[in-house]
């Protein structure tokens, strides 16, 4: 029986339901197309310009195999023209699937090591960002993180890169790159000096790790957001610090099997999340890299892990509730858990969906 039968929220629902992707990576957001025409013309980089073979190559053994995976399609990326192009195939993609706002995280270092000075990708964001909305209506903020494998050094050149080179809407700091073996402690400094210039602090903790480093981000580096973070579910008292200090945690199903963090999507422990109360956003990743989207994502929750159709609205609104853009939202910023359910089912209805919520037992 189809989902729409069973009075689920069928595909169409779910494309009209305003969404928000808090949690997704420029680079590892290029459509197979764009990255095969990239790799046609870097021809020893080691990416395969053919699409079957991508798909293979986006086949990862482990954490350790995605992030040189990662590394070599990021290191496709030579000039700003080719930033653009990427945040252009990001709004055009995001757009399809009825996503309204983006936190999209960029990595200025590995930008700078291809010859791309951070004025110039401050520019080329900005720029793709404008045509975004102008074409789309959908609205492009910016998270520069820190890749723990450029070490010290690189996260001084983020941190000067976001400070004296911000693009138009950065509103977070970051840390991703491989967690094992990397304290988050150790970048505390310079996540003082990113919050005490008004941005955000949303590391990636938790994923490959324990529990210890989402403690960590939250007590060393401010974190207002984690990426990831699903090692929480096994902390009650973490569940509960973070539920106290309204700590949302970005979780991206597909990735964490993907990458072998969790070993199926049975398996997630998104429901259990979702049961504690701790705040949670539905995010992407890596898309095209983990064969998802932000739709199939919400798809997949509603397939494999069986959530309500109260479960994925009240996901899709947490999501707009937990961005950091000041800029103008759609109305579905008032379709908040804690508003009265009329207002609810009228932000919702203003996605353009049909049909009202009667038929969704709301
Ligand atoms: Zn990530």
């Amino acid at each position: 029986m189809s989902p729409a039968a069973q009075g689920m929220l069928s595909d169409e629902d779910l494309i009209a339901l305003p969404k928000a992707d808090l949690h997704v990576h420029l680079v590892g957001s290029a459509a197979p197309h764009t990255v095969v025409g990239l790799a046609a013309r870097h021809p020893g980089a080691g990416v395969p310009t053919d699409l079957r073979q991508l798909a293979d190559f986006y086949a990862f053994r482990d954490f350790a195999h995605f992030l040189r995976v990662y590394t070599a399609v990021s290191a496709l990326v030579r000039t700003p023209q080719d930033i653009e192009a990427l945040v252009l195939g990001l709004g055009a993609d995001l757009s399809e699937q009825g996503v309204v706002y983006a936190e999209v995280t960029v990595t200025p270092v590995t930008h700078t090591v291809a010859g791309i000075h951070p004025a110039e990708l401050a520019e080329a964001l900005g720029a793709g960002a404008r045509a975004v909305r102008a074409g789309t209506g959908v609205e492009l903020a910016w998270v520069y993180d820190i890749s723990s494998s450029d070490g010290p050094a690189g996260a001084q050149s983020t941190l000067d890169a976001a400070l004296r080179h911000p693009p138009p809407g950065l509103v977070g700091f970051g840390l991703g790159g491989p967690e094992q073996g990397v304290r988050r402690s150790d970048y505390r400094d310079v996540f003082a000096a990113a919050r005490a210039a008004g941005l955000h602090s949303v590391p990636h903790a938790g994923e490959t790790t324990g529990p210890g480093e989402v403690w960590a981000a939250v007590r060393d580096l401010g974190a207002e957001r984690i990426g990831h973070g699903i090692a929480a579910a096994h902390d009650p008292l973490l569940l509960e610090h973070l539920i106290e200090h309204n700590i949302a945690l970005e979780i991206c199903p597909s990735s964490n099997v993907a990458t072998g963090a969790v070993p199926s999507l049975a398996e997630h422990p998104l429901p259990g999340l979702l049961s504690s109360g701790v705040p949670v956003v539905l995010a992407s990743d890596d898309p095209p890299m983990f064969g998802t989207s932000l739709l199939q994502e919400y798809q997949r929750a509603r397939d494999t892990l069986h959530l309500s159709s109260r479960d994925l609205i009240d996901l899709a609104a947490a999501g707009i509730r937990s961005g950091f853009s000041t800029g103008n939202l759609p109305a579905v910023g008032k379709n908040d858990c804690s508003a009265p359910a009329a207002d609810r089912e009228s932000a919702f209805d203003a996605g353009g969906r049909v049909g009202g919520a009667d038929r969704l037992g709301l």
